[in-house]
């Protein structure tokens, strides 16, 4: 048979034959310069083949050679602390890590096949494996365990597992049938990895922002949606969450966004160390980087690679969270392609399969309990960013998500404007996992917590709806109630859930610290209730010193925050003159 030539291209897509024989999703090598693509259609003997590198040497009557395989990553150690393009090659020198330049060919591993990783078995020659069942433990990292398992679909009775220093590649040893053990496996990352079953979230992915622990809580294994207009402050959220909140590994995932961002992210994750462990948060944390000026489909595949990593992770039992900036640019990517394709455009040109995508890929988060004879539970938490063209939500992209997604928040451009950050809406923002973060947050916050958060958000409402009254007839027309209101939502807005990424002692704040400011708050508006009962004017509150103290807790570093708790309670208790 005559090998298959080029016959067209047209952006990232090109079409070659004869290639029917393909299956649907194969890899192929496309060109001289052998790109890397992947089948996405096939029509008699055409292959349509979306090319995941830069197609502008691409030339007509040029070879593809079929792989055999689909788009697939080696996972194995050595993921952690590293920085991979979208098809999961590792970029390495500098000018590769600003996305201005990328060796074209598929010749990079994700793993370095050189690393030798200190191999300890945790089984014995003899013993029944299945799927999921633990081979043996490395040190990825420092504090970070790495379990070997029976990849998924392998099974049988060990005949011999050694403990030694091991590249990816050297057999750990062979089941009884001859399969050879190795550290790593190859997996389809379109394909999501399986599980024994599904369990209801139970713990909150601690974000360290209060506006979303106290008010918006997410569980782990949930998924949200953060869509916002430009300037919203989608990015600064997202690249918070990576360095501050809680989850054993972090996934990143820039996708189709400013390739200086990135450069910027690359910048200073390679500086940051989590406080609490003194490690650098490298350590943790898996960058995926997939800019604008990178190849569109290849943002179609960064996606599922950041999940299949997460899973990976996940099914040694720990708690993986996915950060996604922005899954729009994943759906624009699908929309060029399929105009390519000239397929029958949905709503706005999107593809008619764009919803279905969509809640396929956010069903790839949840926690579960683990293949395996001894199960694991692990979650993926998945948290994606989504941008309106015009802050518009009626889109289709964020009202795809919305369908599947268990909480919403919502960024305003005009809070944003006000500077108020992270400008989440709180009137249309929600969480479903309220309830199933009561009991931890009961716990570790504080009893109260739940009717804390209810009553936060009363007082929120309370204070847009005087707004609108005081808009018509003047603030000092309303009752010292209704003013006193209006300020404890200021003090509300402006120090609780109000939260500056940039400041040191601000950018994070922990389950106490935000439960410490929302007593605060309440303490704050019964004593200024009991003096107005007394009779004593609004006016003779002494706001200033009030609001000043807050300010001091809010900003305060670890080791003076008691002492600004004690004064801030000590300035609301002395506010009324006496
Ligand atoms: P988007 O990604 O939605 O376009 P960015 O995340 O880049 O928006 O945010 C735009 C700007 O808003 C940031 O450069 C920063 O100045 C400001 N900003 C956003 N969030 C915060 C925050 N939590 N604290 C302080 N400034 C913020
Ligand atoms: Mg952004």
């Amino acid at each position: 048979m005559s090998e298959a030539r080029i016959v067209r291209v047209a952006g990232a897509i090109a079409e070659a034959r004869p290639l029917g024989d393909a299956a649907l999703y194969e890899l192929v090598e496309v060109g001289e310069q052998r790109l890397l693509g992947e089948v996405i259609r096939l029509q008699d003997d055409v292959a349509t083949i979306q090319v995941f590198e830069e197609t502008s040497g691409l030339g007509l009557d040029e070879p593809v050679r079929r792989t055999g395989a689909s788009l697939m990553i080696e996972l194995g150690p050595g993921l952690l602390g590293s920085v991979l393009d979208g098809v999961g090659r590792p970029l390495n020198g500098l000018a590769e890590r600003s996305g201005d330049f990328m060796a074209p060919g598929m010749t990079m591993p994700t793993l370095d096949p050189d690393a030798r990783w200190s191999f300890r078995p945790s089984i014995e020659p003899g013993e029944a494996v299945r799927p999921g069942d633990v081979l043996g433990l490395l040190q990825e990292r420092p504090g970070m365990t790495h379990r070997i398992l029976v990849p998924p679909g392998s099974e049988g009775t060990v005949a011999r597992i050694e403990r030694g220093d091991f590249t990816i590649s050297d057999p750990i040893g062979a089941l009884e049938d001859g399969t050879p053990l190795t550290l790593s496996h190859p997996w389809a990352i379109r394909q999501r990895r399986p599980f024994s079953r599904r369990l209801p979230g139970d713990r909150p992915f601690i974000t360290g922002q209060r506006v979303f622990d106290l008010l918006f809580p997410v569980v782990e294994g949930g998924s949200v949606a953060v869509p916002g207009g430009f300037g919203t402050g989608k990015t600064v959220i997202e690249q918070s969450l990576a360095k501050y909140a809680k989850a054993d590994i972090m996934v990143y995932i820039g996708c189709g966004e400013r390739g200086n961002e990135m450069a910027e992210v690359l910048h200073d994750f390679g500086k940051l160390t989590d406080p609490e462990t003194g490690r650098p948060i490298m350590d943790r944390t898996i960058l995926i980087v997939n800019t604008s000026n990178m190849p569109v489909a290849a943002r179609d595949a960064s996606v599922y690679l950041g999940m299949t990593i997460a899973e990976y992770y996940r099914d040694m039992g720990y708690h993986v969270a996915i950060l996604a900036d922005s899954l729009s640019r994943w759906a624009e990517a699908l929309r060029e392609i399929a105009a390519r394709l000239q397929e029958m455009p949905g709503e706005e040109g999107y593809p008619t399969y764009l919803a279905n995508r969509m809640s396929r890929l956010y069903e790839r988060a949840g926690r579960v309990e683990s293949q395996g004879t001894v199960s694991r539970t692990g979650a993926v938490t998945f948290i994606s960013a989504i941008s309106p063209p015009g802050g518009d939500f009626a889109e289709p992209v964020t009202q795809a998500s919305l369908r599947v997604v268990g909480a919403l928040w919502a960024l305003d451009a005009r809070l944003a404007h006000q500077r108020q950050f992270p400008a989440v809406d709180w009137d249309i923002s929600y969480s479903l996992y309220t309830d199933s973060t009561a009991s931890w947050f009961a716990e570790q916050g504080g009893a109260d917590w739940q009717a804390l958060r209810v009553e936060t958000i009363r007082l929120l409402q309370r204070d847009r709806e005087l707004r609108e009254i005081a808009g018509l007839v003047g603030v000092d027309a309303l009752e010292d109630e209704d003013r006193l209101v209006l300020e404890g939502a200021r003090i509300a807005r402006e120090f609780l859930i109000g939260q500056n990424a940039f400041h040191p002692n601000d950018a994070f704040s922990s389950v106490e610290k935000t439960y410490r400011l929302v007593k605060l708050l309440w303490s704050f508006m019964e004593t200024g209730e009991t003096a107005l009962k007394e009779g004593l004017g609004f006016d003779k509150l002494d706001l200033a010193a009030v609001r000043g103290a807050f300010g001091a807790v809010k900003t305060a570093s670890p080791e003076q925050f008691d002492e600004q708790v004690s004064k801030a309670q000590k300035t609301i208790s002395e506010m009324r003159p006496t």
